[in-house]
Formats: structure tokens, sequence, C-alpha cells
């Protein structure tokens, strides 16, 4: 497997000189898995991901793993150029629905009329495109024989909780963890789902300092830095990347982050950023 990082920002996307080193895209990775692209999230980061597919003749399937339906998870999606190839290429979107509507409605409300000049139904007619919705808290999905998805429900966000993931491939294991907050109702839960993993990802909005200074952070849902370590730890991960930065963090506070928090096998995440299992 090859993992990686096309978006690492979380709220929403950022640019310019103060972004540089580690990106301003919002939540996208994927991880290739000779002709199998699996992607995680579908934020602007998805964009270049798009682009990177359409460059790469190998890949000739997608599956995309949607988390929640928040706008930095999503609005890269109607910008994901194989949706547009006229070519057999097979693309599957698992996501939750959290309300009555299934997955799809959610998305095709995404796409509607006048925010984007296209319908998903208009790109649908003309691809290999398929939509699923999480029907359960707790699902494996089979990819190939040697390759699982798993998808597990944790409510720890607001207001209608989160999907983790985590993907199995030759008894190598990725675990994506965003968008949570990590309280100690739900650590077990969590260290569980990451257990033993190669390469664990983690929300890691701020710092423990940054939520006692700032309490009205911490409701937000997301984790910090030390929560981080400490999952590592409890969950036995070898490889660690801090993930989902908050858009308010320059490279200068990024890089005195990662001198303080990173080390050998604890690594900032970053766009374009590789790693190899
Ligand atoms: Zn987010
Ligand atoms: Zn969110």
């Amino acid at each position: 497997m090859i993992l990686k990082f096309f978006g690492v920002r979380g709220s929403y996307p950022v640019s310019g000189k103060n972004f540089i080193k580690y990106g301003g895209h919002t939540p996208s990775i994927l991880i290739e898995n000779s002709e199998t692209a699996i992607i995680f999230d579908s934020g602007t980061g998805i964009i270049e991901a798009g682009n990177y597919i359409n460059h790469n003749k190998k890949i000739n399937e997608i599956y995309i793993f949607v988390s929640h339906l928040h706008y930095d998870h999503i609005q890269g999606l109607p910008f994901f150029k194989p949706f547009f190839n006229k070519d057999s290429k097979k693309i599957k979107i698992f996501g939750p629905n959290f309300t009555e509507d299934s997955f799809e409605l959610q998305i095709e409300k995404f796409f509607a009329s006048p925010f984007i000049p296209f319908s998903l139904e208009l790109i649908k007619k003309e691809n290999n495109i398929s939509f699923h919705t999480f029907n359960s808290k707790k699902e494996t999905i089979k990819i190939k024989e040697n390759i699982r998805v798993k998808a597990e429900f944790n409510k720890n966000h607001p207001k209608h909780g989160v999907y983790m993931f985590s993907i199995n491939s030759n008894k190598k294991k990725i675990t994506y963890i965003t968008d949570i907050n990590i309280t100690e109702s739900i650590l077990k839960s969590v260290v569980e789902f990451a257990k033993d993993s190669d390469i664990l990802i983690f929300d890691s909005f701020f710092t423990e300092k940054e939520k006692i200074e700032e309490p009205e952070i911490g409701n937000f849902g997301h984790s910090s830095f030390e929560d981080g370590i400490n999952l590592k730890k409890l969950s036995n991960s070898k490889k660690f990347f801090f993930f989902h930065f908050n858009p308010n963090c320059t490279d200068e506070k990024l890089i005195k982050l990662e001198k303080t928090y990173c080390g050998k096998e604890i690594k900032m995440a970053k766009e374009g950023l590789e790693a190899k299992l």
C-alpha cells in the first residue's frame, strides 16, 4: 500500500505564503493498492487526488469513503476529475446519511442548482458511479480478497457524529480517525478500533494548553496533539500522523508544534507526503 496525503487541513481551505510547508487543502488521503485507489474523505484535497489518478493509467477502480458530511470533508467532490472521464473506471462512494435521506440524496442536494452548474444525475448517467449509505454502525467492506475497509460510527463530533475508517491489506493496517473529541467515555472503543495499526492518522486540532486557554475550542468535537500521542501508545500503533490542522495554524506555528511533539514514529501529515507499507 502507498499512502498519499492530498489534504490535511480542517474546517476550510487556506492558501498563501504562510501555508506552503504543510498545505491548505481540506481532508483527503489516498491509499494506492495496485489498480485500486481508496480515498478517505473528499475535502479540496481530493481535487489533486483526482489529477493524480488521471495520470496513473494503472488505477481502474476508485473507492471513496466519506467520514461525515461537513463541508470540509465533501467540498472537493464536484471537482474530482475522474467523475468526468469517459472511461470505464468504476467509482464507488460510501458515506453516512445522518438524516432520513440516503447518502446519495444528500450529495445530490450538495450538487444542486444554483450552487453548482451541473447535476450529479448527469455525471452518474455518463459514468460508472454508485453510492452506498452505511446502514449500520459497524461495517466491513470487502474491496478485494486481500483488501478490507472497516467503517465504525462514533458519536463524539457535533451534531451527527463521524465514521472512523481502517484499511487492512496483506496483514498491514492503516487507520484514519478525524473529527472526533476523544473523551473518557469513547476512549476504549477508539483504542480498540485503532489497535495495532501500522499507520494511524489522527485529528489534532489544538494542544491541551490551547484547550485550557480557549475552552470554546474544545467544544467543536476535535482532539489535541496530546490525545493523539496517548492514542498511539494505547493502541500500540507503529507510525502516527497528526492531521486535520486548525486553519489558523501557519507554517511557523506548525513547525513549532512539530519540534515539540514529533519524533521517529510520530510525524506531521503534509500535503504531498507519502508513506509506503
Ligand atoms: Zn473536519
Ligand atoms: Zn467535522
